[in-house]
């Protein structure tokens, strides 16, 4: 840990703030509730999570960022560590809280049957998983901070609902393969509408945080501050950065709406993306080669949407009060 610049503790650090920013209105623990999300979430088959055998382990991602190392980066003790873990698909996730981590014992439990489902949720959807092993940590004053995504795993202090999912889909979305132009619409927004789907905290639901980030949308709308997706990311200093997630999120639902009236989904289409770029190569989708990928799973022509809505600046067709969970199976 001693080796590692400030320099690069900042950037890991501010490799996913949006949790933080997004949310910062919320005081919460971690509720219980391992298993599935709302009613509606239950209500769907996409949370049933199948077989957990082993399908044969894709190749790992070769990048050229500097990563950190995951055997220094990721450790934990018996001692140190109150440690839970699960085998699935031939992968081992561990959660482990620092012992002085704020969390109850049954709570801790709850959280960790959390990470284990949301981890397999994720798996499902892409079809595999490439690495060995998933971890987290919690605690406080872990080596490099409050926040980190790296493809293996995280260190945290944060044990939301939300956060931590959001963290989870990035081993893929923003590890496995990443968008070109970093951090834009596609790895933050659909990041965060993942998140968002696997929201468990009391007191919100995945209907309310998208609903408030809907509110979040029309007062850019109405500050004159909306700006086209492709041209926002979140290294841009120009604006506030949450509105990429925000809005992403939003255009991400309605992306996940159009497919479902194609009979698919948006899983299918980061599927595809993982593949062709993750797996098969790892070069940087661009946004063509993602309007390629929605026409590839659709059948159907995604240029209107992406030019009104991806290049464009024209009204979102919401209303705010419609946001229906979209099943994934
Ligand atoms: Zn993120």
């Amino acid at each position: 840990m001693k080796n590692v610049s400030n320099g690069f503790v900042t950037s890991l650090r501010y490799f996913c703030l949006v949790g933080v920013i997004a949310f910062g209105l919320m005081t919460i623990v971690a509720t219980g509730g391992g298993g599935g999300g709302g009613a509606t979430e239950n209500e769907c088959g996409d949370q049933n999570l199948g077989d957990l055998s082993d399908p044969g382990k894709p190749a790992e991602p070769t990048r050229t960022e500097t990563y950190p190392d995951p055997e220094i980066f990721l450790q934990y003790d018996d001692v140190n560590f109150d440690v839970f873990q699960k085998e699935m698909h031939n992968r081992t996730v561990t959660v482990a809280f620092a012992n002085d981590f704020d969390l109850g014992n049954q709570e801790r439990k709850d959280f960790s049957e959390f990470v284990f489902n949301t981890w397999a949720v994720y798996w499902k959807e892409f079809g595999g998983f490439p690495y060995d092993s998933y971890t987290i940590l919690y605690g406080y004053d872990l080596p490099y901070g409050d926040v980190g995504a790296f493809g293996r795993g995280q260190e945290t202090s944060s044990a939301r609902t939300d956060y931590t999912a959001h963290e989870i889909y990035h081993s893929w979305n923003g590890n496995a393969f990443r968008q070109d132009g970093e951090r834009t619409w596609f790895m933050e927004g659909v990041t965060t509408y993942y998140g968002n789907m696997r929201q468990q905290q009391e007191g919100y639901t995945y209907e309310s945080i998208m609903n408030t980030f809907y509110g979040y949308y029309l007062d850019y709308c109405n500050a004159g501050q909306d700006r086209p997706l492709a041209d926002m990311s979140m290294n841009d200093d120009d604006y506030d950065h949450t509105f990429v997630a925000q809005k992403g999120a939003l255009v991400a639902y309605l992306l996940d709406k159009k497919l479902k009236e194609t009979g698919h989904h948006l899983g299918e289409v980061a599927r595809l993306i993982y593949q062709r770029y993750g797996i098969e190569s790892v070069g940087r989708p661009t946004n063509q080669e993602f309007l390629s990928a929605f026409n590839e799973v659709s059948g159907e022509d995604f240029t209107d949407f992406f030019n009104k809505y991806i290049y464009g600046t024209e009204a979102l067709p919401l209303d705010g009060s419609e946001f229906e969970w979209i099943c994934h199976e």
